[in-house]
């Protein structure tokens, strides 16, 4: 028998045949993502608690067995569930239990397969009045693996993983951590504070390979009493700077305390409808006098600006609207302010929703199902997501590099400036193609590629790496390299955690 026949037969022994899945619609869904793969997976475990999932590692690690673990598996656009090299999955979907809930100290800790939607829906149950960053991606996404790999989301606490700690790690020889206060007996301080004494080790397992986390807390932050919505629309491209160079002054002092969004027409398009096929007379990419039709019928302007401003009283709300107009105003003369209640109630804060998912559906020639699936259905979707310095020159410069790649490879460049902390901002790209379409798959990834490449070599690196690029193609000045090799032999002698995503 060879070893992965004999750790099959140990996990069946260890989860019972139920959750070790080897059936080919499973494996199939496993190996699938929005974009061409070509890696196995050999089956699916699917345990059930921490204990399960440390004897899942054991065996791998005795096997010499490779087994990637994800928590819901929606990273879409960044591979979805399919590991970066042939092996085992480990779906933790069934350890779904929220842990512990404290309204007062405001936090909740959850298990991998708790997801955005389950975790709102708690909240809503508890008469909580705290809220969860809420990402603009599928509901059933989980907080866990959002959280590992540094996701982004809308509220105060939107970058996300700037704002957990205790996280519960089984490492790759099955031994087992935890990280912050948590490690001492009764320790009182385990889900408020993120550090204890000594080395703080919470970083070296996001965006990482170096251990399977089963429990994290995720700080919440009050639901402010008072919301407005703050939009604005640029006509002009050349308005964008001078825009940044304020919203980063209001995220700087405060007075914006989440991140803003800034789309450009095309990523406007791709959430309202479908590509107009027929009146483009089936040419791509999207010709420029169907463009400006699309923006005349679905009042579309070159860049739209949203945020969210928050404040504990209608008085702070209205303070800080009149402080936004000081500074924003002669930059942006068309900036309006809604209230929630014109917006609709709960419409500012309303549950994760699936509306964002049909941007992937843009290409298809088929319209929106009613449960959108889109590894199954065939859409075209990659995502590449730089950190570029919250100034107008390094804006402007980043979006001068990006935006003609995708036009050349047949694609619409579908951009986002995403004002994620005060002095960063992601330029978030997305390649949206119809996988069905012959030569697609290669050339999608070809222009992925090229972008890497080009916002790379002026020094605007990935924030987040997907299946598709699962190394960056750069060379480190320094020693990092070794360091990480030493660390990842040291953790996981046989290298048998994730292989290739994000470390070797
Ligand atoms: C239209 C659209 C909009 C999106 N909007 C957003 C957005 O606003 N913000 C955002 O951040 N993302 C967004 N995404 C990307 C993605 O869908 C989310 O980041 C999503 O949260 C990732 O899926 P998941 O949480 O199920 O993670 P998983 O797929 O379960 O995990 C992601 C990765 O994390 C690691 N991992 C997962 N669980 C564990 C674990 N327990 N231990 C160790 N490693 C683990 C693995 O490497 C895994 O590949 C969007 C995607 C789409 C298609």
């Amino acid at each position: 028998m060879d070893r992965l026949q004999e750790a099959l037969e140990a996990w069946r022994q260890a989860l019972g045949d139920e959750h070790v899945l080897a059936d080919e619609a499973t494996l199939a869904r496993a190996r699938t993502a929005t974009f061409a793969t070509t890696q196995t997976v050999a089956a699916v475990l699917r345990p059930g608690n921490a204990q399960e999932v440390r004897t899942c590692v054991q065996i791998a690690h005795q096997m010499r067995v490779p087994i990637t673990p994800v928590s819901a598996g929606r990273n879409q656009g960044y591979g979805s569930r399919v590991p970066a090299q042939n092996g085992v999955l480990v779906e933790l979907s069934r350890m779904n239990r929220v842990l512990e809930f404290n309204e007062e100290l405001a936090y909740l800790t959850v298990e991998p397969g708790v997801t955005f939607a389950q975790a709102h829906a708690f909240l809503e149950e508890q008469g909580s009045r705290l809220q969860l960053a809420t990402i603009g991606g599928p509901p059933q996404a989980s907080l866990i693996g959002n959280a590992l790999e540094r996701g982004d989301g809308m509220g105060p606490y939107g970058d996300i993983f700037q704002h957990v700690c205790g996280l519960e790690v089984v490492l790759p020889t099955g031994e087992c951590l935890r990280t912050g206060p948590g490690r001492y007996p009764q320790a009182q301080a385990a889900s408020v504070l993120r550090w204890g004494a000594g080395p703080a080790l919470d970083g070296l397992f996001s965006q990482s390979n170096l251990g399977i986390v089963t429990r994290m807390t995720f700080w919440l932050a009050p639901r402010a009493a008072c919301l407005r919505l703050v939009s604005g629309i640029i006509e002009d491209p050349f308005q964008l700077g001078p825009v940044v160079e304020r919203l980063r002054q209001l995220r700087l002092e405060g007075t914006l305390r989440e991140a803003f969004s800034l789309w450009n027409d095309y990523k406007v398009f791709s959430v309202l409808g479908q590509y107009p096929w027929e009146a483009a007379r089936e040419l791509t990419p999207l010709p420029e006098t169907q463009r400006q039709k699309l923006r005349t019928e679905w009042n579309v302007f070159p860049w739209h600006l949203n945020c969210v401003l928050e404040a504990p009283s209608e008085v702070q709300a209205r303070a800080a609207q009149e402080r936004v107009e000081h500074v924003l105003k002669d930059a942006l003369p068309s900036l309006t302010f809604l209230r929630e209640e014109e917006v609709g109630p709960g419409r500012l804060r309303q549950p994760p929703s699936a509306r964002n998912l049909r941007m992937m559906y843009w290409r298809k020639r088929t319209p929106l199902p009613e449960v959108p699936e889109p590894e199954r259905d065939g859409c075209g979707f990659i995502w590449l997501s730089c950190a570029v310095p919250m100034a107008a020159s390094h804006v402007e410069t980043a979006l001068a590099l990006a935006e003609p790649i995708p036009l050349r490879f047949g694609f619409e460049p579908n951009l986002c400036v995403l004002g994620v902390s005060a002095r960063c901002a992601y330029l978030v790209v997305a390649i949206i193609y119809d996988r069905e379409a012959e030569g697609e798959d290669a050339r999608a990834m070809e222009c992925h590629h090229a972008l890497q490449q080009a916002l790379g070599e002026a020094g605007y690196y990935p924030a987040r790496l997907g299946i598709q690029s699962p190394v960056l193609p750069f060379a480190p000045e320094d020693d990092s390299p070794a360091v990480l090799r030493t660390l990842k032999a040291a953790l996981d002698p046989h290298g048998i955690l994730a292989p290739g995503r994000y470390l070797p």
